[in-house]
């Protein structure tokens, strides 16, 4: 074995192709110098413009044609470090506070290129990615006071995390014969309930289940955008007696709009009562969990049927990793369960997994992203993960204080979680052009890479919209953003006076 080892690396083989670097030690060398440049990107991101526009030049050469002939591995790490680390859309910097974005963290970006560098997929081989992986989701099961026959998975976000919940909610409702024979055969139309201010991702889900996007029946939401109870339970009783076949609830832990948390012991209880699937979409905040002055906010977390939550957004992962837990492993492979030769589980060997991922989810090829999760989690510990999550609520609120004390802000929502909406409030100006300032006071931030807060529709009014899910912020940041606001707001006054 040696002998031929030795014979073959002796004698390169001519016109034997690779895809190797030809000098390793020229690659290693330009490697270690894009590793460096990557990580000062991080270490000194807080003396750069949040973001930058791609521009014109690079955005026409972005649309040449595949090369037939290589260009080399020094030109090509050249230009990614040249493109990548100037033009991101800035989530990693201490000003961005836009949709829901986790910042990302050092340490992970070196478990992403560990799991790169020995091509891991996990969940579906005997090696060390499954078993890391497995570990990760007990903790989380440990977190959640799930059973220990709860199974979960690892999933590129929360998208994907709440079509896995609601698959298995589907299946086990409506039986396991309809994954056999599709939803044709009902005779009754299943309908599923979640709160006017549900996210997208879950209508979204609707349409890929085959229940349909007009089957997610949205209840109305009370003064601070939780679900209203009454009208769930009153929803359930008229669809049934309308013939229809109410199967499944999502409760929000934390709604996009505004942080809202429903009322998650009492949904559950209605679930129950009901006998309904119950669907937690804890995106953005049921890992706030972790933080011993959050957690009482998320009580009912424990009870859901499936949770689905976000590694990328409140733990601070770079993007991509998710989460879904079920309660009842034995549902969760029923309704991904496949029959495959070429899958069979040997008892030894690379393919002897005993529980494949490929059994509880959409992918069978699926990458690696616990690492650097379960990394994090190893690195920072779970108390300082806390206490983070926590600083990000009192900094929120410390920013309410700046805004209710400044007569030209607005505070446009209750600040249940970490998230608050708000918006200039011209005293110069009709309030009808109120939208159309704020809109193009939200583009000048971003444009002059002064901060990045998103945007939503609030009762039919524009609001700027932070959502603080950043390691990296202080609270001189959100001194600045009130500064930055009511500049550019006085500034757009004075040009639409
Ligand atoms: C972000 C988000 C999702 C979707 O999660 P992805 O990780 O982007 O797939 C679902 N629900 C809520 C409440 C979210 O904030």
């Amino acid at each position: 074995m040696q002998n031929s080892e030795a014979t073959l690396k002796e004698q390169p083989m001519r016109g034997n192709l690779s895809l190797d670097p030809a000098d390793w030690q020229a690659f290693t060398g330009l490697a270690h110098e894009a590793l460096d440049q990557v990580l000062a990107y991080q270490e000194t991101i807080r003396s750069k413009p949040v973001w930058k526009p791609v521009p014109p030049k690079l955005e026409a050469e972005l649309k040449q044609a595949a090369p037939l002939k290589g260009l080399g591995e020094k030109t090509v790490i050249q230009d990614m470090l040249d493109c990548v680390l100037n033009y991101p859309a800035g989530h990693a910097h201490p000003r961005f506070w836009g949709w829901v974005a986790g910042t990302g963290t050092a340490i992970g970006t070196v478990a992403d290129l560990l799991a790169s560098g020995v091509n891991a997929s996990s969940g579906v081989f005997n090696d060390i990615a499954t078993r890391i992986e497995s570990q990760l989701i007990g903790w989380m099961r440990d977190l959640f006071q799930f059973p220990t026959e709860a199974t979960g998975l690892v999933t590129s976000g929360a998208s994907v995390a709440n079509i896995i919940g609601l698959a298995v909610g589907r299946d086990a409702q409506l039986g396991q014969e309809i994954r056999q024979q599709g939803l044709s055969g009902l005779d009754s139309r299943p309908v599923v309930y979640a709160s006017q201010q549900v996210h997208s991702s879950v209508d979204k889900a609707m349409g890929l289940l085959g229940l349909g996007l007009e089957s997610l029946r949205k209840v109305p939401v009370n003064e601070r955008y939780e679900m209203c109870l009454g009208s769930l339970e009153d929803m359930i009783s008229q669809d049934r007696s309308r013939g229809m076949r109410p199967i499944a609830v999502v409760a929000s832990a934390g709604t996009v709009n505004t942080g809202a948390i429903d009322d998650l012991g009492g949904v559950a209880k209605i679930a129950k009562a009901n006998h309904l699937w119950f669907h937690i979409d804890g995106a953005i905040g049921a890992l706030a969990n972790i933080s011993p002055e959050l957690k009482v906010k998320f009580a009912g977390l424990e009870l859901a049927d499936s949770l689905a939550f976000d590694f990328h957004k409140w733990l601070y992962a770079p993007y991509e990793a998710g989460c879904v837990l079920i309660r009842d492993g034995a549902k969760h492979r029923a309704s991904f369960q496949v029959n495959a030769s070429y899958l069979e589980a040997p008892a030894r060997g690379i393919g002897a997994v005993p529980d494949s991922s490929n059994i509880r989810g959409l992918q069978l090829s699926r990458g690696f992203k616990a690492l650097k999760v379960w990394a994090q989690i190893r690195d920072f510990g779970l108390e300082k993960i806390g206490q983070l999550q926590h600083q990000n609520v009192r900094d929120v609120h410390y920013l309410k204080e700046l805004i209710l004390a400044h007569q030209d802000l607005e505070l446009m929502a209750p600040v249940a979680l970490n998230i608050l909406c708000f918006r200039y409030q011209s005293k110069r100006l009709e309030c009808v052009q109120w939208n159309d300032l704020n809109k193009e006071l939200l583009m000048r931030l971003h444009e002059q890479g002064l901060a990045a807060p998103s945007s939503t529709v609030l009762n039919g009014n524009f609001v700027l919209r932070v959502a603080n899910t950043n390691h990296r912020t202080r609270r001189n940041d959100f001194d600045a953003l009130v500064e930055y606001v009511c500049k550019l707001g006085r500034e757009i006054e004075r040009e639409w006076q």
